[in-house]
């Protein structure tokens, strides 16, 4: 190991300090195994806030890379500082703008969205021709801290009932999609993995 374990262990703190929703560890934990079982090399992730699963996915092999892109500009920055310190700059392409803004030319195997939980689909038909043809796309926060199985009358707020009538479309969006199936997995904060149909 060439890295260590203390700034992981260091980024992860920052994360929770400023509250910032970075992967939990169930949810980190079997994102990377899956990356690892089903060798994908060639990663693109949506949403990178500080880098923190885009550190963890690069780490899983040293023939991999990841490009991944943050709106927001001081989580940016933080993000650069981190790939910096762990040495990671030639094998994670960040990039800083919102994500429907940017048009890439290569494919990737996996492609991971955790962003803004109202757009997933607008980034899922945004990108999936950047998609090789055996490639996954998967999505956190399935289950947006449990209140997508919780009854509408109960939760929070209007703004967080937007959101998870939007993940609910999305849901079904995926579920119901001729090109593709999806099996979610109740990891972390529920992970939905897809594939195209055979
Ligand atoms: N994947 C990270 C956590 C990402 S949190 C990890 O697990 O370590 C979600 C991030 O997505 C936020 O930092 C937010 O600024 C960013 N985001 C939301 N909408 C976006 C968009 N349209 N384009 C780019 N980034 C976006
Ligand atoms: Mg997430």
């Amino acid at each position: 190991m060439n890295y260590s374990m203390n700034d992981i262990k260091e980024i992860k703190r920052y994360a929770e300090d400023l509250n910032i929703p970075i992967m939990q560890d169930e949810g980190i934990e079997f994102l990377t195994s899956f990356i690892v079982k089903k060798q994908l090399k060639n990663i693109l992730e949506i949403g990178t806030a500080i880098g923190y699963s885009a550190i963890m996915m690069c780490l899983t092999g040293a023939d991999v890379h990841v490009t991944t892109i943050e709106r927001d500009e001081v989580r940016y920055m933080e993000a650069l500082k981190n790939i910096k310190k762990l040495n990671l700059e030639d094998r994670i392409t960040l990039i800083f703008n919102d994500a429907l803004n940017v048009k890439l030319e290569g494919e990737f195997d996996l492609i991971f969205i955790d962003a803004a939980k109202g757009k997933n689909q607008d980034f899922f038909e945004h990108f999936e021709n950047n998609l090789t043809k055996d490639g996954y796309i998967i999505t956190d926060n399935m289950y947006f801290h449990g209140y997508v199985e919780m009854n509408e009358e109960e939760l929070p707020s209007k703004n967080i009932l937007g959101i998870i009538r939007k993940i609910k479309e999305y849901t079904y969006f995926l579920e119901n999609h001729m090109l593709y199936k999806t099996t979610i997995y109740k990891v972390g904060d529920g992970v939905a993995v897809t594939e195209r149909r055979g």
